[in-house]
């Protein structure tokens, strides 16, 4: 990245002109996605606007519109041998909301296109900041929906979404155990991941039961609460969620959850779910119920 500023510097003080951003934005319904690209050329900037709009789409497979009224999304281009494709992503909370993705410069669409972060950071625009306590509960909500909302926009089928999830869950088994998942903070990355995954498929399934779900949720704090650039306490956020889903769901699960040493049990959502592992490889039930339920959270949303 420092590399690319200082050639721009010097593009820029020999006077080439390197082409402009190029920004263009989404609308769904009172909220908006601004996309900033800054590429080499006008043809490379369509290209990254293509798959941006792509992901915009899985953003808006939670509810239809964005959490946000307003925020953005900023691309730079680097220079990288890094094998993935977006070597870095963060979202930046300062006067207004951002999601700043570093994208290799060779990478192909097809490669972005599988690629996750650029959803998991946008995912992370349906919580406010929660601190490092709460460091696990918002990577867990971009983990879960990086995979979900991916089957739901047909960049991943189903199978490979729940195979995706399963396999997190797996590197979350087998990293650091004894710690309070509430102290790991940046410690244990995978637990913090992946068990923070496990806590929101935990809470969706209990929503689901009650013929709601998670996106129902989320969707409610989006309109009556969110504030991107605010910090809030994790036990005010999931008190929040619950008075919205007219339930204990949240905040129970979130003292369980938080105070863990050990990798979550999912046997009991599994088998609500259908789902049984053999050797890695994931076996999904035909029954009625369970099916239903797995395609009501993965199932392919045809509105986008
Ligand atoms: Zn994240």
């Amino acid at each position: 990245m420092r590399l690319q500023l200082s050639l721009s510097l010097l593009l820029a003080s020999a006077g080439v002109v390197a082409a402009p951003i190029d920004e263009r934005t989404v609308h769904a319904g009172d909220t908006e996605l601004r996309i900033m690209v800054d590429a080499a050329d006008h043809a490379r900037a369509d290209t990254l606007h293509r798959w941006l709009a792509e992901v915009a789409k899985a953003e808006l497979a939670v509810s239809g519109r964005f959490p946000l009224a307003s925020a953005q999304v900023r691309v730079e281009e680097i220079r990288s041998d890094d094998p993935s494709p977006v070597p870095w992503g963060q979202t930046s909370r300062r006067r207004n909301v951002a999601v700043l993705l570093y994208v290799r410069d060779d990478a192909t669409l097809e490669e972005l296109r599988s690629d996750w972060t650029a959803v998991h950071e946008l995912a992370h625009l349906f919580h406010p900041y929660l601190g490092m306590r709460g460091r696990w509960l918002a990577e867990g909500l971009a983990s879960y929906y990086q995979n979900v909302l991916r089957a739901r926009i047909g960049l991943l089928s189903q199978e490979q979404a729940w195979q995706r999830l399963d396999a997190g869950f797996g590197r979350g088994r087998g990293a650091v155990t004894g710690i309070r998942l509430d102290e790991l903070g940046r410690r244990g990355t995978m637990r913090v991941y992946w068990a923070g995954a496990a806590y929101w498929l935990e809470a969706d399934l209990a929503l689901r039961v009650r013929d709601s779900s998670l996106d129902a949720v989320l969707a409610e704090y989006a309109r009556c609460c969110l504030q991107g650039t605010a910090t809030v306490a994790p036990e005010a956020f999931v008190a929040e969620l619950d008075r919205i889903a007219d339930a204990d769901v949240f905040s129970s699960l979130y003292q369980r959850y938080a105070a863990a040493r050990e990798f979550p049990s999912l046997d009991a959502a599994y088998r609500q779910l259908g789902i049984t592992t053999d050797d890695g490889r994931l076996r999904f039930s035909q029954q009625t119920a369970a099916s239903r339920l797995r395609q009501a959270i993965m199932g392919r949303r045809s509105a986008n």
